[in-house]
């Protein structure tokens, strides 16, 4: 069903955090072909009507196929400063206020790219975000889990001089198959870093995996984690210990996890008392960013007192200190007094 142009604008200025993003996936067709002018970077497509072309997907394997291809463009501190940049003026835009976001290091030292380059890269555009538009964000090392476990160990090798830099470490890519359980040391040293843990889980793999994610990784957050509704006692679980679901619909539906928006398990979750939130995964990829994913979930009727909750839920799913919750959560009163026409 159709939304109104009233419930766009508060969906898009409703307060909210992004807990599942990947900076790579926000890397749109026209500054790749840009950033692989600027590197002298040859790729094989035939300008930006082909390579648009390419972004239709059967599943997740020929979404990461591309993926991987594409990041092969960025190669200078500049170029992630930019990326992050310009993520940062699509959240500001949506209503986020908050951004916790993964990056994959492991491509990008596979590339030929030092860690540092990378993180400093990273860490330049989120300075020009928090100028420009006060948006809070944080970094999360994403482990690529069908690398070999040992490239996860020299991965932290890489961030321990600088673990202090970063806010948590996640498990992204290819999941079936390779069940978190395979890293549980990585896992444990990274906690002794100091850094918070999530892990991609229960998105094309099943419901164990998340349970493993909990019990054998100790993970604080679930990503994506829709599979969960296959096992009843743990939606119970997840939702007594208050644990986030960091949950895509249009990455869902792109990626053929389901065959339309209204069959991602949102409603279901929400009524469990699950602690699910929406995010846009790979927007770039995927159709749209965060507030494309919350009208989406309202054009399948999905209230917007039901998003309010939703956005409510991802200030408390997020890693910010308290002030910091806090002020959102007095932005998110404020908005729902200004809104309160729509929540009915
Ligand atoms: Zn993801």
């Amino acid at each position: 069903m159709a939304i109104s142009t009233r419930t766009a604008q508060a969906l898009r200025t409703l307060p909210k955090t992004e807990l599942h993003l990947h900076i790579e996936g926000t890397l749109e067709p026209e500054l790749a072909l840009r950033l692989a002018e600027r590197n002298g970077v040859t790729l094989p497509f035939d300008g930006l009507d082909d390579l648009r072309s390419r972004y239709h997907f059967a599943d997740l394997q020929s979404f990461l196929d591309l993926y991987y291809q594409l990041m092969s463009v960025l190669r200078t501190r500049e170029d992630f400063a930019d990326l992050m940049f310009a993520y940062l003026t699509h959240a500001h835009e949506d209503g986020v206020r908050r951004a916790e976001i993964f990056f994959d290091p492991q491509v990008h030292m596979n590339n030929g790219l030092d860690y540092n380059l990378v993180l400093d890269g990273l860490q330049d555009g989120i300075a020009r975000g928090r100028d420009a538009y006060g948006i809070d964000a944080a970094l999360i090392l994403s482990v690529v889990r069908d690398l070999p476990v040992e490239s996860a160990q020299a991965l932290l090798d890489a961030a321990a001089p600088r673990a202090s830099e970063l806010l948590a470490i996640g498990l992204d890519s290819a999941e079936v198959g390779y069940p978190p359980e395979l890293f549980e040391q990585v896992y444990e040293r990274a906690a002794g870093m100091g850094l918070h843990l999530v892990a991609h889980a229960g998105e094309e793999g099943p419901a164990e995996y998340i349970r493993q994610a909990l019990d054998v990784l100790h993970v604080e957050r679930i990503d994506h984690g829709v599979r969960i509704v296959d096992d009843p006692a743990l939606v119970q679980r997840v939702a007594a210990e208050g644990i986030g679901l960091t949950v895509c619909p249009l990455s869902n539906l792109r990626l053929q996890v389901v065959d339309d928006v209204a069959n991602v398990p949102i409603r279901q979750l929400l009524d469990a008392g699950v602690r699910v939130t929406v995010n846009s995964d790979d927007p770039a990829y995927f159709g749209g960013y965060i507030a494309r994913n919350y009208t989406a979930l309202a054009e399948t009727g999905l209230p917007v007192t039901a998003l309010a909750t939703i956005a409510g839920n991802s200030i408390e799913a997020c890693f910010a200190p308290e002030e910091g919750k806090a002020a959102m959560r007095a932005e998110l009163e404020r908005w729902k007094t200004e809104y309160a026409d729509l929540l009915v």
